[in-house]
Formats: C-alpha cells, structure tokens, sequence
C-alpha cells in the first residue's frame, strides 16, 4: 500500500471514530450505541467503544474499535453496530441488554448469517489478532477457512509479537463464570455463527484521542493498520459467501 494511502486510511478511521465520545455518557435524545445499515449477511460489532461497566467498575474504551467495525463495513456493504458513548453496562458480560436487543434487531430483520465482533487487547500481549470461537464451537463450519484468511493476511500462528494470531488461547469468546460473550449470545441465542477478534493497540490505533482513558500519547503502526483492516475485510467476504 502506498503511503498516501495508508495515511487517508489512518485519516479515514480518526473521522470515523470521532462520532465516539470514550468518556461521555448519553445525553437526552442521544444513542448510546448506533447501527450503521449494510446491505450483505455480515454484521461487524463494536460492544466496547466507549468506557463501559462491569460489576461495578469502569472499563476503558476499546479504542478504534468503531472505526474499524464502521470503516470496514462501508468498505464491504456489512452491517456496522457500535457502542458511541459511555455505557452503564458491559454487552460482552451481561445479559439482556440494550445492545444485546439492538443486536438481535438487526441480525433478524438483515437476515445476517455471521457477526465479527471486535474487540481490544492490552499493549503488553504477545500476539497481533486473538482469534475466539469458543474453542470452535461457534463457527464450526468457518472456523478453518477463517484461520488461513487471517494467515493469508499476514498474521500466523508462528509469528512474532504483532504478527502472530492466537486462536482460541487468550481469549476464547467461552468468557468465565456468569458473562455472556457477545459470541456466545449469537450463536447460543440466534444459532448464528459468530467469531470474536481482539486487536493489540499497533494495529487499531491511529492516533490517541485527548479523552482516551490513557494518557500516554500513543499511535499504532500505519503498515499494520492497513493490513487489519484488510484482512477484515477478507473476513466479511468470506463468511458473506460461505
Ligand atoms: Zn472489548
């Protein structure tokens, strides 16, 4: 990719994301989380956009996590749902929430038949892109053909640091005692299939915002943001016609 292009991409997905407030919640007459319409099967999520609650404590924003999910859906004709400002819950933890409902809405009046749902990884993981389909229990059929499209892209299994793919070891999308993963619900509760991909902050963050939750003036590598947001979009493309 020319690097006129990376940086339109990287201008591209900073305006994208600044229809997100990280900090702010809701005021009247404000959606606190919005569907961006598509017109092919997929669906791209985004639960964690802005900060959001779990048992009682407040949850840093995944950032960029919107823009990807929103970009990658212009770019493909998926459907796009993303968390915009900050949420009184968590919809990768609790049941029967707002977004969980929006959710279903949307897979059942789009005839959707597989949703990415997008998440964030600490700096300090030793992968690239984590892979979860609850140890391939929620994309039986897909599983495979997802994991050589995330190699193809670049990101492999025997990689180094950004470049490797973890599949189904640090974050299974199973979620521990008590939380419904947003993977789980589509799949356990809409018998769709769905997978869960978490992104380290190299390849997602084009340039921190002054009201991210950390301060540290922070910004992904270019090159790897391009090649994440490629291989999404060889993702929707698959699980659109498969
Ligand atoms: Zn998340």
């Amino acid at each position: 990719m020319e690097q006129s292009a990376v940086q339109e991409l990287l201008a591209r997905l900073m305006a994208l994301e600044s229809d997100v407030r990280y900090q702010a919640p809701a005021s009247d007459g404000e959606a606190e989380f919005r569907h961006q319409p598509g017109h092919i099967p997929v669906l791209l999520s985004a639960p964690h956009g802005a900060v959001h609650r779990r048992e009682g404590r407040l949850k840093e924003e995944d950032e960029y996590t919107a823009a990807m999910a929103r970009l990658v859906a212009k770019r493909t004709g998926a459907h796009a749902l993303y968390v915009r400002r900050r949420s009184p819950t968590d919809p990768n933890w609790y049941r029967d929430v707002p977004y969980k409902q929006r959710l279903r809405e949307v897979i059942e009046q789009g005839a959707v038949r597989f949703v990415l749902d997008l998440h964030a990884a600490a700096p300090s993981r030793a992968f690239g892109i984590a892979l979860g389909t609850m140890v391939g229990e929620s994309c039986p059929h897909h599983r495979q053909a997802i994991i050589r499209t995330l190699e193809q892209g670049g990101f492999r299994r025997e990689g180094q640091g950004i470049d490797r793919l973890d599949v189904d070891e640090t974050f299974t999308a199973l979620g521990r005692a008590g939380q419904e993963t947003i993977t789980r619900y589509v799949w356990e509760g809409l018998h769709v299939p769905a997978a869960q991909l978490e992104f380290h902050p190299c390849l997602r963050v084009a340039e921190r915002r002054a009201d991210a939750t950390s301060s540290v003036p922070f910004h992904g590598d270019p090159m790897h943001i391009a090649r994440a947001i490629r291989v999404l979009v060889d993702l929707v493309q698959l699980t659109a016609s498969s």
